[in-house]
């Protein structure tokens, strides 16, 4: 099955938002197996939507459209669908029963362009919008099939991920199963784990292997293609047992695992708590802990110690620590771990300083960073990191480090 993924919205063209939504979209279809030819944005224009449509047709088997399902007289997605397929907008009872309760529930007085959200095309599967009012609709024609979706990435990501990839999936069955998974490295770059599972890139068919790298991790994502979903999962753990030979070493998780809810299992099954110093980051190392649900019963809290008076005032660094070895320093970043253990009373204490960049600081020079750690009544640690991105990735880098050294 090919795909093309139309999204509508001018202001997509003028610059004003990136294509999110075709990003996301994209993702979810490689799960299933269903490769996405084209990404096409439109403006809020009938007649060129119109056209865009026309092509699609020529290239693809689904057309997935978002934006332009609002109530507003720009938004004409659904209207110029209808016309281009010659099929009604029909009123759809259950989403006009829940558009009415939205605007009781929120206190405001339902205009009658609202209804207009209401409107469906004849024969089409309705997908609610559990997070606004516009329904979403996937319909099944001759030879295509047509997937509408509100533009706002907060009502078009669940109700593609909950409402549409169920009934794809369903479509897809007819043929073959296809399974999906993903093992997640850390501590290799992306050019060495090629190497390493060369032959394997080089020969793949089914299952087949595609890496991917960003904010220096890298993930392997193993697709399988099968009658049925044993025979799929057979061939993912066959390869996935050929990867793990080669560089299983640098697997830390699979599928949805990030580096932080790593952290957060080990620390809750084991009962430990956390607290971190955060000079360079500033906050950035907590605020990647916070994002993972279930993290406040690790987390304790931390300090952002940005300028050496606050290390020593508030904190609690010897000044003669800074003055003897510089607030780039092990002895430093060590300080910082105790102290905040200490404060905040955790089994885990973190101390992030170092020279962020562009420039040099402390007398060391940009993208130096030392991590101190501590924990229990164990002498603290002290790793060294040389970076070389900038300003914000080497930030980023430096809490990923922290996070993983923590996970092993
Ligand atoms: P609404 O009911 O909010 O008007 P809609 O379905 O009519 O929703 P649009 O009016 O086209 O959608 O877009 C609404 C907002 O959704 C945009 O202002 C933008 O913030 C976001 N949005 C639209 N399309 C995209 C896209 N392709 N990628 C990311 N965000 C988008
Ligand atoms: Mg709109």
């Amino acid at each position: 099955m090919k795909a093309e993924i139309i999204a509508v919205g001018s202001e997509l063209l003028l610059g004003q938002i990136s294509n999110t939504n075709a990003r996301f979209i994209s993702s979810q279809l490689a799960e299933l197996g269903i490769d996405v030819y084209y990404h096409t944005v439109v403006g809020d224009n009938s007649k060129r939507l119109f056209e865009t449509i026309k092509l699609a047709e020529q290239r693809a088997d689904l057309i997935i459209f978002t934006g332009g399902l609002g109530p507003t007289k720009d938004d004409l997605t659904k209207e110029t669908i209808a016309t281009y397929l010659n099929k009604k907008l029909i009123m759809n009872e259950q989403a006009l029963k829940y558009i009415k309760e939205f605007f009781k529930r929120m206190n405001r007085e339902m205009t009658e362009n609202n209804k207009k959200q209401a409107l469906v095309l004849d024969g089409c599967t309705v997908l609610s919008n559990k997070h606004g009012m516009a329904p979403g609709m996937l319909l099944k024609g001759d030879k295509h099939a047509y997937i509408l979706l509100p533009g706002p990435p907060k009502e078009m990501e669940p109700m593609f991920q909950f409402e549409a990839k169920p009934l794809l999936q369903k479509m897809l069955n007819g043929e073959t199963i296809i399974l999906s998974h993903v093992m997640r490295f850390y501590g290799i770059g992306e050019a060495e784990l090629e190497t390493k599972v060369q032959d394997l890139l080089d020969n793949q068919t089914n299952p087949t292997l595609a890496p991917l790298a960003s904010d220096g991790e890298v993930t392997l994502r193993l697709t399988a293609k099968s009658e049925t979903e044993e025979e799929a999962w057979e061939k993912i753990e066959m390869l996935q047992t050929e990867v793990f030979n080669r560089v299983g070493e640098y697997v830390y998780g699979y599928n949805n695992d990030s580096l932080a809810s790593k952290l957060q299992e080990i620390l809750s099954e084991n009962h430990l708590t956390i607290s971190a110093a955060e000079s360079m980051t500033a906050g950035l190392f907590q605020s990647e802990l916070a994002s993972i649900p279930g993290m406040g019963a690790v987390l304790v809290g931390g300090m952002i110690t940005y300028t050496e008076d606050i290390k020593v005032k508030q904190l609690g660094v010897k000044k003669q620590t800074i003055n003897e070895y510089g607030v780039v320093s092990s002895e430093c970043a060590e300080a910082m771990a105790m102290r905040i253990k200490e404060k905040f009373g955790t089994n885990i204490g973190i101390g992030i300083t170092g020279a962020a960049g562009p420039d040099a600081h402390g007398g060391q020079p940009a993208g130096t960073v030392w991590i101190g750690i501590v924990l229990n009544d164990l002498a603290p640690v002290s790793y060294r990191l040389n970076l070389s991105g900038t300003r914000n990735t080497n930030r980023l880098r430096a809490v990923k480090f922290t996070i993983h050294y923590l996970i092993q």
